[in-house]
């Protein structure tokens, strides 16, 4: 190898380390402070009243756009990344008119489908107990008639939105529904008890139009230890 070649393989050596080097853009090392948290089970675990592949779209997706969203949305509005998205979601007219629409429909999203995740199990308890049970029978009368009134609720919701069971301010059970990615704290004030998605992405693949038939096989994934905690926590 003469003097030449060797400056060659020398310069080629050069022009590849330098590389990726020039990769490393600002644009890059910028932070994403939001995650799509993984579910607390496998995408088939849920079957077969909520099927695998209804599963894998909304939390890979579905889910994941709200977190691509947020993360284009910290540098516009820093609070986004610093402040518990529910002191946020609750006082959203503090939020810059610029940025309110979008933080209002993404962090509502990743609330709202959090809270969904967790809500349902494999082989949880079938029916609630306790205290729950002692708030919904004093409110609605028995467990089978909330339900009805939380079919209703789901039914009731023209287009996209959610149907909740929820302590109000007033720290009693109440059923609502609310549109879009709002979340029961948004307007309402209320404490999460159960929560179901009924935008067409939540049951269209297995249920089609029927979304009555999704709400009643739903109820079979109801993790009620999770809604116990949630009305212990909202009724305090
Ligand atoms: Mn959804």
């Amino acid at each position: 190898m003469n003097r030449r070649d060797t400056l060659k393989l020398l310069g080629a050596a050069v022009a590849t380390a330098a590389a990726p080097v020039s990769l490393v853009r600002p644009a890059l090392a910028q932070a994403k402070p939001f995650v799509l948290p993984p579910l607390g089970y496998p995408y088939e675990a849920l079957e077969p009243h909520i099927d695998t592949a209804t599963m894998n779209f909304h939390h890979r997706n579905h889910h994941n756009a709200f977190i691509t969203n947020l993360n284009g949305l910290v540098d516009k509005y820093a609070d986004l990344s610093s402040k518990p998205p529910e002191e946020i979601l609750s006082n959203l007219t503090a939020v810059p008119e610029a940025v309110r629409t979008p933080v209002r429909n993404n962090l509502g999203g990743h609330w709202n489908h959090v809270f969904f995740w967790d809500m349902m199990t494999p082989g949880g308890a079938k029916q609630p107990s306790g205290d729950l049970k002692n708030a919904i029978d004093g409110v609605f009368g028995d467990v089978d008639k909330m339900k009805a009134a939380l079919k209703a609720a789901a039914l009731g919701r023209f287009g996209s939105g959610w149907a909740w069971l929820a302590v109000g301010k007033d720290k009693k059970l109440a059923i609502f529904n609310t549109p879009y990615q709002d979340t029961p704290h948004m307007d309402q004030g209320a404490g999460a008890v159960i929560g179901i998605d009924v935008w067409e992405h939540a049951y269209y693949l297995k249920h089609q139009y029927r979304r009555g038939d999704y709400v009643d096989a739903w109820w079979n994934v109801v993790n009620w230890d999770k809604a116990a905690a949630n009305f212990k926590r909202a009724a305090m």
